[in-house]
């Protein structure tokens, strides 16, 4: 351990396997010390999140379902009554009728516009609008966002609506919150093979069209991805609120296809 987060209390929202970008974060907060809290969405995810949650430690797992305030409150109550006190959160969670992540934006239906906007944005506010009230002593929280909701990117359509607007969410809420210390950032992640990146048309094409055109020449890992959260939830990132972090091996600098890149 590196101490970094040391006597830090912190709620994990988006686990559901050890392939989730949730699960990188995790384990880079729990290797520098701090003490863990995990939602699941659902009873079937809870025989894959308990132990993974055990495995570093954690006996706090809690079910909650964000597009419903009454279970929201009921995973706050529980952190209030058994710690009293929270330092930071994460929000890895993003959903969309995948028969609409694929073909054209365009297409939408008005139902899936506002489901995916309702789980995918305002849950981060909502999950906001109760942490704040155990952030007694100032806090971080994070939310995950991808490069989509600054460019087109093929089959991503809603989801990219929505990421746009989580990212602004993410500036309201800093300003809103930065009074009382509280620091709220994203980090926009490059393509990593996660069950709701499976869902997206051709994305084993996408994951490969990364890796082969960012900077670094390959795509990134959920480690990597938690040890960029990790400067941000901790005091590392004392100073930085509002802020979208890409952690993407560079891809979003890029302005066109690497000439030396083969076909595929
Ligand atoms: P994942 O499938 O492992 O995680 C998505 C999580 O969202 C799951 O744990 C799921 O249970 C949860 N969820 C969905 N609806 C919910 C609801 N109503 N209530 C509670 N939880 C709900 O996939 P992931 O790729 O780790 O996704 C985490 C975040 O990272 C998402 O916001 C995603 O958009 C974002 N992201 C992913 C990538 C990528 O390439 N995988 C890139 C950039 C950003």
């Amino acid at each position: 351990s590196n101490g970094l987060m040391a006597g830090k209390r912190g709620l994990i929202m988006g686990l559901a396997n050890d392939k989730s970008i949730a699960w990188g974060i995790a384990k880079a907060c729990a290797d520098a010390g701090a003490e863990l809290a995990f939602s699941y969405q659902g009873d079937a995810l809870l025989k894959r999140v308990k132990p993974l949650a055990e495995s570093i430690g954690s006996d706090f797992v809690h079910p909650c379902d964000v597009g419903d305030a009454d279970s929201l409150d009921a995973l706050f109550a529980a952190i209030g009554e058994r710690w009293g006190h929270l330092d930071f959160v994460v929000h890895a969670i993003g959903f969309s009728d995948k028969d609409e992540l694929r073909g054209r934006y365009i297409d939408t239906s008005r139902a899936n516009f506002a489901m995916s906007m309702d789980i995918s944005v305002y849950s981060f506010t909502a999950m906001m609008q109760r942490a704040e009230k155990l952030m007694t002593s100032g806090g971080s929280a994070l939310t995950l966002t991808y490069y989509g909701a600054e460019k087109v990117m093929p089959h991503y359509n809603v989801m990219g609506v929505a990421k746009a607007a989580l990212e602004a969410s993410v500036r309201y809420l800093a300003e809103d919150l930065g009074r009382d210390g509280i620091r709220v950032n994203a980090i926009s992640a490059g393509t990593i093979k996660t069950l709701a990146a499976s869902g997206i048309g051709d994305f084993r094409y996408i994951l490969k069209w990364n890796e082969l055109n960012a900077p670094l020449r390959r795509t990134v890992t959920q480690d990597e991805v938690g040890k960029s959260a990790l400067y941000l939830l901790s005091d590392l990132g004392s100073a930085v609120t509002g802020e979208v972090l890409h952690v993407d091996s560079g891809y979003h600098v890029i302005g066109m296809k690497n000439p030396d890149a083969p076909d595929i």
